[in-house]
């Protein structure tokens, strides 16, 4: 049988690549004129619409979720040896911040359909070194937050919730980020709200958010934060061998025109995710599970589990055709146990996870930001439905 061959777009698609709408351009371009490019007013007024947005008490901006993610465990005092619990089914930055902190990462298996750790699976590997859960809203559906949060309630842990990819994630009318001590958020170039580079630290603890912000700017006072403003100088004292993870006012330009338009975004991804739902409903390969009833998607990631004993095709060769065609694509992720560092570290083999695996062996995510155009989905579409069928 004949197929006729798929059109290759003229340019190439780039994954993930933002809106970046006129207002944030000359915002930040005002900045750059305006004598104050560092941590200052502007990083404050991120902060404040981001805390709003999520309904949080304390919004800490800081340089990306990577920083916010090992402040966060950092401010929990972690001992050597101390254990936090994740899923291997996630970027590398979360189990390296665990182990920055000076914890060691306890991987419990993700669940196939909504690729998020599985409950049921977490209280067998709690032991008295656990301190901390570590859900992440894959893709930006929000993880079983009922099952965990009891977990935490009856083993005393803490929890920090990594939403790089879910900052419109709801989860029973509540927002990711605020269920456990701390929530993170990501601003890097391919999340749902960007600042080139950034992130945020949730948290409804005052004492901890004033540490938050302690620890990210060297251990530092907290005046220090204002010792550059204009009511004059401030001496300040270290408390903390700290870090320096704050943002800057260039990337929070770009932050202030992007959270204004957060649900025109997320709108238009969720039209570009029901596309695809239908596009690609009859091929050979898994779409992403459906939404869960009583819940906000925040559809960050499109994956498609492309499954070589139905088309003889490996994830590799349609990643490689994809991009052939044009196609920007991504994984999300290996399976993070297999990985040379963290195999040797944990001493982890194949066969521990199989969920994570069976993703990471067939994972695919596809464009997905507010900035596609209609032509480019149906070039996506054509270009899927043209390896795939
Ligand atoms: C992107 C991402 C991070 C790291 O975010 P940065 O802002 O790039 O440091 C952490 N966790 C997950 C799940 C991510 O996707």
């Amino acid at each position: 049988m004949k197929t006729t061959p798929s059109k290759k777009r003229k340019d190439f698609l780039v994954f993930g690549s933002p809106l970046i709408e006129e207002a944030a351009i000359q915002e930040v371009v005002a900045t750059l004129r305006s004598g104050w490019i560092g941590t200052g007013p502007k990083v404050k007024k991120f902060e404040d619409l981001v805390r709003d947005y999520k309904g949080s008490k304390h919004a800490i901006a800081v340089s990306s979720c990577t920083a916010a993610l090992h402040l966060s465990l950092a401010a929990l005092d972690l001992k050597p040896g101390d254990e936090v619990i994740t899923t291997p089914m996630t970027f590398c930055a979360t189990l390296n911040a665990i182990i920055h902190a000076g914890a060691k990462p306890v991987l419990v298996d993700c669940e196939r359909g909504t690729q998020n750790i599985d409950p049921a699976k977490i209280a067998s590997r709690i032991t008295s070194r656990t301190r901390a859960i570590l859900p992440v809203h894959f893709a930006g559906r929000p993880c079983d937050m009922d099952a965990l949060g009891e977990l935490a309630r009856k083993h005393k842990l803490a929890m920090v919730e990594d939403c790089a990819h879910a900052i419109e994630t709801e989860y029973r009318g509540r927002k990711a980020g605020t269920f456990g001590e701390f929530g993170t958020l990501s601003f890097y170039v391919t999340k749902n709200i960007t600042t080139a580079e950034g992130g945020m630290v949730l948290t409804d603890n005052a004492e901890l958010a004033d540490k938050i912000k302690i620890l990210a700017l060297h251990g530092m006072s907290k005046d220090a934060w204002k010792r550059f403003s204009d009511d004059g100088y401030k001496h300040y004292e270290v408390l903390y061998a700290g870090f320096k993870y704050n943002m800057t006012d260039m990337q929070a330009a770009l932050g202030l025109h992007q959270m204004p338009n957060i649900d025109v975004y997320w709108r238009r991804r969720q039209e570009i995710w029901k596309r695809y739902d239908e596009a690609f409903a009859g091929l050979p390969c898994f779409t992403p599970a459906a939404p869960e009833a009583g819940t906000r998607h925040g559809y960050h990631l499109y994956t498609l589990l492309i499954d070589s004993d139905k088309r003889g095709k490996t994830r590799d060769q349609v990643l490689s055709e994809l991009n052939a065609l044009n196609i920007g694509t991504g994984v999300h992720y290996l399976a993070l146990h297999l990985q040379p560092f963290y195999r040797k570290l944990l001493g982890h083999k194949a066969g521990d996870f199989p969920n994570a695996e069976f993703i990471g062996e067939r994972t695919l995510s596809l464009p997905l930001s507010a900035k596609l155009t209609d032509e480019d989905v149906s070039d996506v579409i054509d270009a899927v439905t043209s390896i795939l069928r």
